[in-house]
């Protein structure tokens, strides 16, 4: 009995002793086999196949990494567009009594705004044809042409921030969005919707290098939006929104660019409020500020960021185009800022700029409207300038003192 209990006992013992080793062997079994079931599973619903293991090993390798070189982006600023009556009754001239032909207003200067990678312009007038005539100084609208021009001469950013914005009132700024809303291919800044359209940083990429865009006006000539209007402009008194949409623009992009209306009309002197302003936008995260409103070319500088970093800041690039009636008002230029990527630190840096002068021409009472590259320019068409009616020692040697009493000599273009 004992006996019989204890072989039992044995024979419990192996059987058990058996359980256990099979148990083990499925355990470890299972432990092997699973987590590749697992693996080709992920493969399988990523749509990998399954060589790819293979694959991410070898890309795994530190050898096989690829490395991206630095990517460098220009970006191109240009003045006041300031539609003059005189401006669009030539170009609805030039079309045949209808329509409008700006064209040949800008065609000397096309090339330098086409070979930017980005260009941002102030287009300083409305373009409320939609709901009123067209009109000059003091209260502007310009036909919508202006706008499909820029589009041809490459501009992708169009300001409207600016003392004009308002001249049609609340209605025209309604029917110059219209007209934008009909030209995706742009972005528009400086005029908003509503608050969420305000928000709405708007966004240009360009070979990998994202670029933010914000307009600021430091005035609108007296005119208001309507207490209950939804639209909205950034002024430049506004500096917590200014500060809060220049950081929140940092988070989104790789530059911040900023177009801003402000400073005093016909002077080279900066204001406390220009200069307080560019510093304290540079200081939030603005990367390059294009300066507009003075309606002659003030200075260009770099300011310094607290960690070190260079911002390219023009007060005023002086008028793009207008009929205005003083030789300082004629002098302009397109800043080209080149911008250069670092994929491996992920920071997008100032590289270098160039400033290109341009000269507004015209004839006798404002013939013929042309904008000049100075390049191209010559004192046989100064001699003849309308604007020497107003400024009888309008020259090369008038533009140039200009030029080079505001532009240092290592940024301006030689071509
Ligand atoms: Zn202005």
């Amino acid at each position: 009995m004992k006996r019989y209990q204890k072989n039992n006992k044995k024979q419990i013992i192996f059987r058990v002793s058996v359980a256990v080793l099979l148990v083990g062997i499925c355990a470890i079994t299972l432990g092997l086999i699973l987590p590749r079931m697992n693996l080709s599973t992920k493969q399988v619903a990523s749509g990998t196949p399954s060589v790819a293991v293979s694959s991410t090993a070898l890309s795994s390798g530190p050898e096989s990494k690829p490395v991206q070189k630095p990517v460098s982006i220009t970006i191109l600023g240009a003045g006041d567009n300031l539609i003059h009556d005189v401006i669009y009754q030539q170009a609805q001239k030039r079309a045949g009594g209808s329509g409008y032909d700006f064209k040949p207003v800008y065609e000397r200067v096309a090339n330098v705004i086409k070979s930017a990678d980005i260009s941002v312009i102030n287009q300083e007038t409305p373009l409320a044809g939609k709901i009123a005539a067209p009109s000059g100084y003091p209260r502007f609208n310009s036909p919508t042409q202006v706008g499909d021009e820029l589009i041809n001469l490459g501009f992708d950013v169009i300001n409207h921030a600016n003392n004009h914005v308002l001249d049609m009132g609340e209605k025209g700024l309604a029917a110059t969005l219209d007209y934008w809303d009909t030209k995706p291919s742009v972005k528009v800044v400086g005029a908003y919707r509503n608050d969420a359209d305000l928000q709405n940083i708007r966004i240009v990429e360009s070979k990998g290098i994202k670029t933010a865009h914000i307009g600021i006006t430091e005035m609108t000539n007296g005119l208001y939006l309507p207490k209950n209007s939804n639209y909205r402009l950034i002024y430049a008194d506004n500096t917590a929104l200014i500060e809060k949409l220049i950081k929140k623009a940092k988070t989104m992009a790789d530059v911040v660019v900023i177009s801003v209306h402000w400073g005093n009309e016909n002077t080279y002197t900066l204001t406390e409020k220009q200069k307080n302003l560019a510093q304290n936008m540079v200081d939030w995260g603005a990367d390059i500020i294009f300066g507009n409103h003075p309606h002659v070319v003030q200075q260009l500088t770099v300011l310094t960021r607290k960690d070190g970093t260079k911002c390219p800041v023009i007060f005023a690039l002086g008028n793009f185009v207008s009929a205005q009636q003083s030789g300082q008002n004629m002098i302009s230029g397109l800043l080209t800022v080149t911008m250069t990527k670092d994929f491996t630190t992920n920071k997008t840096t100032f590289t270098t700029m160039q400033f290109k002068p341009i000269v507004t021409h015209y004839g006798k009472r404002c013939a013929d409207i042309t904008v000049y590259p100075l390049s191209e320019y010559t004192d046989a068409l100064a001699a003849v300038h309308g604007v020497r009616k107003y400024t009888p020692n309008f020259s090369l040697k008038y533009i140039n003192d200009i030029i080079n009493k505001n532009i240092p000599q290592k940024y301006l273009s030689k071509d």
